[in-house]
């Protein structure tokens, strides 16, 4: 797990709560290869964001610590959530998911463009596997296997409240199951298989599959906002949540 030299502290359990998580999830730099990427996107900047100063860094989950429903996606966007500080704020992924959010009464807008643009989401969490911007979208599976301990310690955190997960994608689903077994939850063997619309219950939490909201997704119709407003709906009733239909 290389958790020796994750942070700063290098404990993944120290401190009280999410937000002393959040804090050492932003201050890690366990992987080489990310750490340089993170930082070299951040000083080249794209054009259109010449004039911004890019967060650079790790970038924690974003919602309440009693959240009952769990967005769990991949990764962060190298000029999105890399240049912002948060999750899916700033591309066109984030774009599709909090608009379908506020469309389904989870947000309180259904923009996200900054860190302090005033967004709030209600009941909801959302979070990745991987914290850092990959290259190409693609961190690899020791990439994903070193930044695990950050979800299994945020899943622990949030188990007294949380009811539902949604899982973004494939490469979530498959980072998610070990993280949920060993943050307790009883995930059945043979591991169930990603799928959009897939559900599985566990004790005590419903598991969801959705595909992800990527361009390639959402741009071929593979994901319409039909389709992600329906899982949202499913997971954040089974939930316990409000929802508008
Ligand atoms: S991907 Fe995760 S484990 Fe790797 S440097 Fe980023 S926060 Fe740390």
């Amino acid at each position: 797990m290389g958790s020796g030299g994750r942070d700063g502290d290098g404990d993944i359990g120290g401190g009280a709560g999410l937000a002393a998580l959040d804090g050492r999830i932003a201050g890690c730099r366990a992987c080489p290869r990310l750490v340089e990427w993170r930082e070299e996107v951040a000083r080249t900047k794209r054009a259109a964001f010449a004039g911004e100063e890019y967060w650079g860094r790790p970038v924690p989950g974003f919602g309440p610590a009693d959240a009952s429903l769990l967005i769990v996606g991949l990764a962060p966007a190298a000029h999105g959530a890399n240049r912002t500080g948060r999750m899916f704020t700033g591309d066109r992924s984030g774009d599709v998911l909090y608009a379908a959010l506020h469309d389904v009464g989870l947000a309180s807008r259904g923009t996200a463009v900054a860190r302090d643009d005033g967004l709030e989401l209600y009941g909801v969490r959302i979070t990745s596997p991987v914290h850092c911007a990959p290259p190409a979208n693609k961190p690899t599976p020791g990439e994903r296997d070193t930044c695990r301990p950050w979800l299994v310690r945020e899943l622990e955190l949030l188990r007294p409240s949380l009811r539902a997960v949604v899982v973004l994608g494939a490469f979530g689903w498959q980072a998610a199951l070990p993280a949920l077994a060993e943050a307790g939850w009883d995930v059945p063997r043979p591991r169930p298989v990603f799928g959009h619309g897939t559900h599985v219950p566990l004790d005590g939490l419903d598991l969801f599959g959705c595909f992800h909201v990527s361009q390639r997704n959402t741009f071929t119709g593979r994901l319409t906002p039909a389709m992600l407003r329906e899982v949202l709906r499913t997971a954040a009733r089974t939930a316990g949540l409000g929802v508008t239909s």
